[in-house]
């Protein structure tokens, strides 16, 4: 693509010039003071750091990557060439093997477009093997609840895709550039589920260029399926992956559930998990040893009459959703109810699939089994805001 090739060059320019840099301020016996000061001020005055810099960056970045995600869709989608495009990659394994099978494979996805803060060099003495132009989602099937798609579609890509037909996948995660090959080559687990379990085990079959350069399609029976999740490539490449999808609901009904211990939270965590009425969402915040709460939701295809209104905790004035959390602890406390019997509050839906910032997400909750802990100064705030962002 003509984009990466710009980037690519971009980052070279860049790399030539921080390459300079160094080499003069080296040559000037300026490398070692500046550098001090450099990590110094970045260490210390990172609110400043993050507000002027960082911020604006990822709302760039963000900008770019809906950009980048709406074209692929509009422009280059052709599930049709799916076959095509899976003959190239076995034309390329094969031509490896007519080279003599002299350098290793990989993918010739570039650094910058995988979610790794890894600057990677390792690929330009390889034999790689483009499958990151594989974006298109090739078919739904509704009556089956299976989703095809190729290895190098996103998250972003796939819930824009779903939400607006009806549909959502069990377990999403979190980050909206992750793909789909990279989620279960690279064992991915951002989110998993007390009932559908990781991402990787919503695929139900896999498409798969072997080192032959032979095309297998392999299901559960066959032992190559079960080797792909977390094989990080090796054993071939993923042209095609099919995926359990469930329909979507508008809301969920969502409740706090504050716990005083260590001990509460995890027999109530098991109760969730195991009771007859399991919720579909499970996740909890730990604030200190003895503070906590626990958040349990339920799909909720309607708001009715009678419901509490919606809390579309998307907006920009909420506040960010650990403190929404702990309220509900601090509400218990004020009240003075029995640490271990805490009174729920009434079922809240919570906007579901809805909006999200300007685009279409799911602010569904987005770790439905998983337990955070720290007190939010420690580092689960920014946890916290991106699942604030993107309930
Ligand atoms: C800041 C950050 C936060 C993270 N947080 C979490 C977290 O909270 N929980 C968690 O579980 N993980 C987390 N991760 C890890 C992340 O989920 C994995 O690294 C994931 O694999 C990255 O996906 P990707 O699409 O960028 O894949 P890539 O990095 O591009 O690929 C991952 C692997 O899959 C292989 N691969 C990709 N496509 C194909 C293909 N078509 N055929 C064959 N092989 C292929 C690649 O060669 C590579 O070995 C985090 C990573 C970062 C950088």
């Amino acid at each position: 693509m003509v984009l990466n090739q710009v980037l690519n060059l971009l980052l070279s320019v860049l790399r030539l010039i921080g390459s300079a840099l160094y080499f003069i301020l080296g040559a000037l016996g300026l490398r070692g003071p500046l550098w001090n000061a450099f990590t110094y001020s970045l260490t210390n005055y990172r609110t400043a750091v993050v507000l002027i810099f960082v911020m604006p960056l990822s709302v760039v970045f963000d900008c770019y990557w809906r950009l980048r995600t709406w074209y692929i869709a509009k422009y280059m989608s052709a599930p049709a060439l799916h076959p095509k495009r899976v003959q190239r990659v076995q034309e390329a394994v094969r031509d490896w093997a007519r080279q003599g099978k002299k350098q290793r494979m990989c993918t010739a996805r570039p650094g910058w477009l995988t979610v790794s803060p890894r600057h990677s060099t390792y690929k330009k003495t390889m034999h790689t093997v483009l499958t990151h132009d594989l974006t298109d989602i090739l078919e739904l099937d509704t009556k089956n609840r299976i989703l095809r798609v190729e290895p190098s579609v996103n998250i972003l890509q796939l819930i824009d895709y779903l939400l607006p037909r009806g549909w959502t996948l069990p377990v999403i995660p979190e980050l909206d550039e992750l793909t789909v090959g990279g989620l279960i080559n690279g064992y991915g687990i951002e989110t998993s589920s007390h009932h559908y379990g990781l991402f990787c085990d919503l695929a139900v079959a896999y498409e798969i260029v072997v080192p032959s350069g032979e095309v297998k399609r392999v299901t559960p029976k066959d032992k190559l399926f079960h080797c792909i999740p977390w094989s990080y490539g090796t054993l071939g490449f993923l042209t095609a992956v099919e995926l359990k999808v469930i329909p979507a609901t508008k809301y969920v009904r969502h409740r706090y559930v504050p716990v005083y211990s260590v001990e509460e939270c995890v027999k109530k965590w098991k109760e969730f998990q195991t009771g007859e009425d399991s919720p579909d969402f499970l996740e909890g915040f730990m604030y200190t040893e003895n503070t906590g709460v626990l958040m349990v939701a339920w799909y909720h295809a309607e708001a009715k009459p009678g419901d509490p209104p919606v809390n579309n905790i998307n907006w920009w004035y909420k506040p960010y959703f650990y403190k929404h959390a702990l309220s509900f602890v601090e509400e218990k406390r004020l009240r003075g109810a029995h640490p271990l019997e805490p009174v729920l509050p009434a079922p809240q839906p919570l906007h579901l699939l809805g909006p999200r910032e300007s685009g279409s997400h799911v602010p569904q909750p987005h770790f439905p089994h998983r337990l955070r802990m720290g007190s939010p100064s420690q580092g689960s705030s920014a946890q916290a805001h991106r699942v604030s962002r993107r309930h």
